[in-house]
């Protein structure tokens, strides 16, 4: 695999602990990359305007617009206005979800039965980081699961599977307006997306020449 590369005037630089959720403002024309320190570790994360929250992240327009399921270099990330919001500048891994949406009590009571209904979820980290930023659940939309690779089989059906074994897989978000990112560092224990044991992330923001950065 390849590793990390450091990426040009990174501005910003956090390590989320496991379980926990982050939000920053990424600006036009900056990248926001999101590293899966250990391996085996899914990133919920939903995306909004900053300009006017209302404008979001778009999982169909953005399935719809390439003709594809898989997240991977190249994607472009709509909004439910049409505007692309993010592109994917680099992927070292190679796929990854937006259909299945964030695990939440209801969905870990779905797949994993009553006894996971009180675990911590995406869904709580989403409502957490929401919060700080005027939100509510009436915000949260369908979202991309990064670092989660959703095998879609040629009758349909669909597969939560583990993710990268390997430490250091990366993907690259470029700015394309001024996003709020909301990420979410999977909680959830029984998902082998997480290896069944969650781990930290890494998140840095790349200034881009030209633009102001935000404070977060
Ligand atoms: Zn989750």
């Amino acid at each position: 695999m390849n590793e990390a590369s450091e990426p040009p005037a990174v501005r910003y630089r956090r390590v989320v602990p496991p379980g926990r959720s982050w939000s920053g403002l990424v600006a036009r024309g900056e990248t926001l990359r999101i590293v899966d320190l250990i391996g085996e570790q899914a990133v919920d994360a939903l995306l909004y305007a900053a300009a006017d929250t209302a404008e979001r992240y778009d999982a169909q327009l953005t399935v719809l617009a390439q003709a594809s399921t898989v997240v991977t270099r190249g994607t472009r990330l709509y909004s439910n206005r049409g505007r692309v919001m993010m592109t994917v500048a680099a992927d070292t891994l190679g796929a990854h979800d937006t259909l299945v949406g964030c695990c939440s009590a209801e969905g870990n009571t779905v797949r994993f039965g009553e006894q996971a209904r009180h675990l911590h979820s995406c869904r709580d980290n989403f409502l957490i980081e929401l919060g700080m930023h005027g939100m509510s659940k009436c915000d949260i939309v369908p979202n991309l699961n990064f670092f989660m690779p959703v095998p879609l089989e040629e009758d349909g059906r669909l597969a939560i599977v583990g993710g990268a074994q390997q430490p250091g897989h990366f993907v690259d978000l470029l700015a394309a307006i001024d996003v709020l990112c909301v990420l979410s560092n999977c909680p959830q224990i029984n998902n082998p997306c997480n290896g069944f044991d969650p781990t930290p992330i890494e998140v840095t923001i790349t200034s881009a020449a030209g633009t102001l950065a935000h404070n977060i």
